[in-house]
């Protein structure tokens, strides 16, 4: 699972505990799903199976309909044959981490986090720049 959970405790970002509700999980509780990653350590986190998966499930089936509807994908599928090997996907995701750091700069307090967040942008958006101009070259390349 590629999507990035902020703000997370150190037990949520060890996948010792619920991103959503919090509840740690130990051998008698709550049964465990993979939901995505810490940004800092790629580590995957985890939410319980029930209820807090479904609840993720919804909320990621809004953003998808929300991003889609922005982005008027459903009308036009010009980009899917620029897809077709998961580029297209991880630039997005690329930029789903910037709008993420965005609304962390934005309220930030603590200089570490600030750091930290930093240097995630810079991360992030050199590769988007790297995958925006292959997409675009190959973009140009389909046009001739
Ligand atoms: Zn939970």
């Amino acid at each position: 699972m590629e999507r990035y959970y902020w703000n997370l405790s150190a037990a949520q970002a060890k996948g010792e505990a619920c991103v959503l509700c919090g509840a740690a999980y130990r051998d008698n509780g709550p049964k465990r799903t993979p939901v995505g990653r810490d940004p800092a350590t790629e580590a995957e986190v985890y939410a319980c199976a029930s209820p807090c998966v479904a609840e993720i499930v919804a909320e990621t089936d809004r953003m998808n309909r929300e991003m889609r509807e922005a982005a008027g994908l459903d009308e036009d599928e010009s980009h899917a044959d620029l897809g077709c090997d998961g580029e297209f996907r991880r630039l997005l995701r690329d930029l789903r981490v910037l709008v993420g750091g965005e609304a962390l700069l934005a309220v930030m307090q603590d200089l570490p986090t600030l750091r930290y967040v930093l240097q995630m942008t810079a991360v992030h958006a050199e590769t988007a720049m790297i995958r925006s101009r292959k997409l675009l070259a190959r973009a140009q390349a389909g046009d001739g």
